[in-house]
């Protein structure tokens, strides 16, 4: 694999891109501390209150989308392969970690707000159809498929999408969003 890049290619982008209303400037020079996607970037929130669109200003261009993710992609790619000792030890604190936060978690409610958070908020809604773009190996389609969501997905990493497992792979594709027939 190559080494990830340290620089993305943005262009600005102060309009909304759903409603066209110009934006405020919400969050300045924030870091990626979760998967270390290189850069420092600004959030702005679209003026129109009724639509509430938050987006990158400047955002990456399109051609360099994948650098964001070199990181993330990198951890389900390294499915298979021994890992080293210290991401071990991690996975064995983080499940120790889990294992005394559970009966905390249970006694302050934390647990309900995770299972929220699992859903994404979508636990009380009506189960309809669900498009997650950006769906990595599907593992949020295949649980929200089990909660009587009809699911799709796209990703443009087409390796992410062969390591979705069945029954999912054949509801996500790594073709672009705007090639898709969905409703605009
Ligand atoms: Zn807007």
């Amino acid at each position: 694999m190559n080494a990830p890049r340290d620089e993305i290619r943005t262009t600005s982008r102060s309009g909304c891109l759903l409603c066209r209303s110009e934006g405020k400037m919400l969050y300045l020079d924030l870091v990626d501390s979760l998967f270390q996607a290189p850069g420092i970037w600004h959030l702005r929130e679209c003026d129109n209150a009724g639509c509430g669109l938050i987006w990158l200003d400047p955002a990456p261009i399109e051609a360099d989308l994948p650098l964001l993710y070199q990181k993330y992609f990198f951890s389900h790619r390294s499915r298979g392969f021994s890992p080293g000792f210290l991401p071990r030890l991690r996975s064995i604190l983080y499940r120790a970690y889990k294992l005394a936060a559970y009966l905390p978690s249970v006694l302050f409610g934390l647990h309900l707000a995770q299972r929220r958070m699992r859903s994404l908020f979508l636990d009380d809604l009506t189960p309809g159809k669900l498009l997650d773009v950006g769906c990595g190996d599907g593992t949020f389609l295949h649980r929200m498929q089990t909660r009587g969501w009809s699911v799709s997905g796209l990703d443009f990493d087409a390796q992410a999408i062969e390591s979705a497992k069945n029954p999912i792979r054949p509801k996500a594709s790594s073709r672009r969003l705007a090639k898709r027939p969905f409703p605009r």
